[in-house]
């Protein structure tokens, strides 16, 4: 018993000192032992077994106070590689990733269409095309993934577009790779990438992803907020338009028919008679100043802004960021969003509130992937 709770102990310490030379970029023992309130020589001995892991080096020398300078710690962020994969769009992407989220070794493979257990073998090629690419021992597989997921569990509940129902993710991984694998629902990876590697003020945020569909992912003090039943931000599919569209879920005037890439390509269609536009071409059409579009992408984010309204009558979150393929939209998109938040929330919450688009680009699934390996593997996020 004493010894498991040594072992705890020393597992604990372990997590706190390699978290401080991951967030100070460069530290001696001293100042992690001052900062820490752990001893010098408890110090020295889990850095020691950092150094033994390859995890952390010495650098340079520090600023003499008084006798010797102290030599500086620093994380190894090449020492290990995570595999990521972003299983959200209509190709599957994959990347190796450092320690410090920096990309390496990209695989991207269409999905044209597949589901079921096409789709997984998909998974599998794209996961041994990674490995076998690695120059630094595997830490762990992340995946962000469309649909419901008990991350807890590594489950992927449901996946409508993939055709994955209680699909035990996780489990099928780990004993075909022999590695940790966590799995999580693309947008609250998402919102866990910006928390990471985006620079914020306080420890709550809100992130949009929208492309072809529509969800948010939700940081709550520091940590990531699923809800009682995985779905936590599901707001896809909350009506913004009495008796509109018919939506895939049943529904009418869902979020999704209106704001979506989906949605909005069926409306530039509707209002210039463009059979099939990409969403490319509408991005640039709209940065060329062609006032349909224009007023089209605002209203389209005017409506994600009544959604987004609630949010924030809720949670009183001041960052909210906009990820995915909507966050190439511009500015039409985006003022439309900030008027309906500024004309349906409290003014002096509106006027609190930040709304931008992310800027991790399109790797935000993936870095949130990588996130969510690092926080559970090293616990340094
Ligand atoms: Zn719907």
């Amino acid at each position: 018993m004493q010894k498991a709770t040594h072992q705890l102990t020393k597992q604990h310490n372990s997590r706190l000192i390699l978290k401080m030379i991951y967030e100070q970029q460069e530290i001696s023992r001293a100042d992690i032992a001052r900062e820490t309130n752990l001893t010098r020589t408890t110090v020295s001995s889990i850095v020691a077994d950092l150094m033994d892991e390859g995890l952390v080096r010495e650098t340079g020398l520090g600023p003499s106070i008084g006798g010797k300078p102290p030599r500086l710690l620093q994380l190894a962020e090449d020492a290990r590689q995570l595999l990521c994969l972003d299983l959200s769009a209509s190709y599957f992407r994959g990347a190796l990733v450092n320690l410090r989220g920096e990309m390496s070794q990209r695989v991207d493979v269409a999905v044209n269409g597949r589901t079921a257990a096409a789709a997984l073998t998909l998974v599998h090629d794209l996961i041994n095309q990674l490995q076998s690419r690695t120059n630094a021992p595997l830490l762990g597989i992340g995946i962000g993934t469309p649909g419901l997921v008990d991350a807890a569990c590594g489950i992927v509940l449901d996946a409508v577009n993939l055709g994955w129902h209680d699909l035990p993710l996780r489990a099928l991984l780990e004993e075909q790779y022999g590695l940790p694998v966590y799995v999580g629902n693309d947008s609250h990876v998402a919102a866990l990438a910006s928390y990471s590697f985006d620079p914020h003020e306080t420890d709550n945020l809100v992130l949009i992803k929208a492309g072809r569909g529509i969800g948010a992912g939700i940081v709550l003090n520091g940590q990531l907020f699923v809800g009682d039943g995985f779905g936590a931000g599901e707001i896809g599919h909350v009506t913004v338009v009495e008796e509109g569209e018919l939506c895939s879920c049943g529904h009418r005037g869902c979020l999704e028919t209106v704001a979506s890439i989906r949605g909005i390509l069926r409306q530039v269609t509707a209002v210039t008679g463009q059979p099939d536009p990409t969403w490319e071409d509408v991005v640039q059409a709209a940065q060329a100043g062609d006032g349909r579009i224009h007023t089209i992408m605002y209203q389209a984010g005017a409506h994600l802004g009544t959604a987004v309204a609630h949010l924030i009558g809720i949670l009183n979150t001041r960052h909210i960021v906009i990820a995915g393929q909507l966050s190439r939209a511009g500015e039409p998109f985006l003022a439309g969003v900030q008027t309906a938040v500024s004309q349906r929330v409290l003014p002096a919450m509106a006027a609190g509130t930040h709304i931008s688009y992310t800027t991790l680009g399109d790797d935000v699934v993936l870095m949130g992937a990588s996130a969510l390996v690092l926080k559970q593997q090293l616990g340094v996020i």
